[in-house]
């Protein structure tokens, strides 16, 4: 079936058998590209090879951790080193200091670190504690945001505007998804209307204040402004998840680069682990001190803060601290951009922040790119795949999806910027008449 990478193929066939749809998280399986998955042997700095060889240029990065790029030396001495001296204790170790002083020299507003596996912990440890800490129930968040696959979260939009969630997936209970209120980004009105009417019960409003994965749909600071306002004046907590976009564009969290958006918790993961799983938890000490064992909020994990783990996540955040990473990804970006103005295809819209970018193949010339998921064209969407076998055959891996973003990393060089641009603008083309 696929030409191009056979072995690829066999170990897909493989795979099928011994795993539900032959992977281990569903957007891995390029359904949405129409392709099948690609099976990685090897990476090294934006470079990734494939079981049949074949080399390409990463822009997917493993979905946003990897900013210093692929088996970054210092990030792998400082894995191979604390390995040799036992993978988990299940016990406490000095790294676990040691992150989250790097992590609070980010987040001057906070005072404290918990340690989690994975993002989808954080943000499900954070709404327990919210809930606690209100005694309230409801959650808000916002159609396009992910915070990943904890039952209050895969909530979609009820039929009218701002009714109470349904569950996105089969298995959530009714009465759970209905404790989630699903708005649209960028309505204010509708966001303080909603408080009007839920705002005692509403224990907190979870956003990203970046949103990147459904689009990069970025923000206005106002609107984010008067999420924060709106929480505070009915006693909610404002929950930033900060799991992609935390030092990804500054040596902190992107809500503290704007002014009037502090958050009363923030949750992290991809970065602050340098491609192990390392999640996080930061808030004040009042708030939390309502974790086990100083309170009543349970949460645990037998491999959170295992030193392995916590030493790609410190290497990390050690050579980021010295911000010169920021700069080279900013000018990185900035040759995007001029790359991409010259290649002015009338139906190609991109929104970049810092070092993560997000193309859309607009249906009309006029069609503006969208800032709310319920303006993103479906069609504009699915187009996407007559680009993503093409670019892989040419050796560009984009994520697989138009609805993912792309990042760029410290290791990736204008000359692969200018090689990618170039090769989307001869496939581009060919797609619109294809239409
Ligand atoms: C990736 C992501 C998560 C989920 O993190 P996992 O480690 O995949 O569980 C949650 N929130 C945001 C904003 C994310 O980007």
């Amino acid at each position: 079936m696929n030409a191009y990478r056979p072995r690829s193929h066999q170990l897909y066939q493989a795979a099928w058998e011994k795993i539900p749809g032959g992977v281990s998280s569903p957007v891995r399986a390029f359904r949405s590209v129409k392709g099948t998955p690609i099976y990685f042997r090897r990476a090294q700095g934006s470079h990734v090879w494939d079981e049949d060889g074949k080399e390409y240029v990463d822009f997917c990065m493993s979905w946003g951790p990897l900013i210093l790029g692929h088996a970054h030396p210092a990030v792998v001495e400082a894995v191979q080193k604390t390995a040799q001296n036992g993978l988990s204790f299940g016990a406490c170790c000095a790294q676990e200091i040691e992150l989250a002083e790097l992590i609070l020299a980010g987040f001057p507003s906070m005072e404290q670190v918990r340690f989690l596996s994975s993002g989808t912990e954080a943000v499900m440890t954070a709404l327990r504690l919210a809930r606690a800490a209100t005694g309230r129930n409801k959650i808000v968040k916002f159609s396009g945001g992910y915070h990943g696959h904890s039952d209050s979260l895969l909530v979609k939009a009820g039929s009218g505007l701002a009714t109470l969630g349904v569950s996105s997936s089969k298995g959530v209970p009714h009465c759970l998804a209905a404790e989630t209120l699903v708005l649209p980004f960028d309505d204010q009105e509708l966001l303080e209307n909603t408080f009007s009417r839920w705002g005692d019960q509403i224990a907190a409003v979870i956003v990203e204040p970046l949103p990147a994965n459904e689009g990069l749909l970025e923000q206005h600071p106002a609107w984010l402004r008067a999420v924060r306002q709106c929480t505070r004046q009915h006693g909610a907590l404002l929950i930033l998840d900060e799991v992609i976009s935390g030092f990804r564009l500054r040596y902190g969290g992107y809500g503290d680069s704007l002014e009037g958006v502090d958050a009363d918790l923030v949750t992290l993961g991809k970065i602050i682990g340098g491609g192990m799983p390392v999640a996080a938890l930061v808030g004040s000490r009042k708030l939390m001190s309502h974790l086990a064992p100083l309170g009543e909020v349970y949460q645990a994990g037998t491999l959170s803060g295992n030193p392995v783990a916590l030493a790609a996540g410190i290497a990390t955040l050690r050579i980021l601290a010295q911000n010169e990473i920021y700069t080279r990804l900013e000018n990185l970006g900035t040759h995007l951009d001029l790359s991409l103005n010259q290649i002015r295809l009338p139906c190609l819209r991109w929104r970049r922040a810092g070092s993560i970018f997000w193309f859309y193949l607009a249906l009309t010339t006029d069609e503006e790119l969208p800032r709310r998921a319920e303006n993103i064209q479906k069609k504009a969407i699915s187009r996407f795949h007559r680009l993503h076998a093409p670019m892989l055959n040419r050796g560009w891996y984009l994520p697989p999806s138009g609805y993912e973003v792309l990042f760029l990393s410290a290791a990736h060089t204008p000359r692969e910027i200018e090689g990618l641009i170039r090769d989307l603008g001869q496939e581009l083309p060919l797609d619109q008449e294809n239409e």
